[in-house]
């Protein structure tokens, strides 16, 4: 999962997986931009990865309960409920024969939860297998997390 987005680009027409976004804000966050980079290509690189060829792959941004949110949606093989409280956990992979072939080692979804909880953030998964999963990024937005912008600061009044 540290493949850059050319990496991503390349797997997605190599799949013959359409791509799409949908961004419905703007949401604002803060943080260490390379981090959150490195998230979003886990999340990414998993919904073309476990994806079917000729699927699709839809990745959208919202605000939602004063959160920013990142969404990726997949049209794959999907993961059976009860791995789903397990995929944080390091090394974990649902399928050994199945994940060695697609790659992998099983630290992306560990490594990128971790940047989410660095973040006050969460990353949680929904599937139905042989349906999809929607992999849910959510993030403090940038003005409800209590920052204010620097001109309102009372050194600068
Ligand atoms: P890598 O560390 O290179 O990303 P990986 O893909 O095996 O390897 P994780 O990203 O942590 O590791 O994913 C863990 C396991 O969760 C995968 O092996 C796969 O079985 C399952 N998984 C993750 N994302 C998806 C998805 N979008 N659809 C179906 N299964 C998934």
């Amino acid at each position: 999962a540290h493949h850059g987005a050319r990496r991503i680009r390349a797997l997605a027409v190599q799949r013959a997986i359409r791509v799409e976004e949908e961004h419905h804000d703007q949401p604002y966050v803060i943080g260490d931009p390379l981090l959150l980079e490195q998230a979003i290509l886990v999340l990414l690189d998993n919904a073309l990865k476990y994806n079917r060829q000729g699927g699709s792959v839809l990745i959208r941004t919202l605000e939602r309960d004063g959160r920013a949110i990142l969404e990726v949606c997949d049209t794959g093989i999907g993961i059976p409920p009860e791995h789903l409280p397990h995929l944080g956990e390091r090394f974990y992979r649902v399928d050994k024969a199945r994940s060695r072939e697609a790659g992998g080692t099983g630290l992306g979804l560990s490594i990128a939860r971790s940047i989410a909880r660095l973040h006050r953030g969460q990353l949680t998964l929904t599937s139905v297998p042989d349906q999809g999963t929607v992999a849910t990024l959510s993030l403090p937005l940038a003005r409800s997390a209590g920052f204010e912008t620097l001109q309102h600061r009372p050194a600068l009044r």
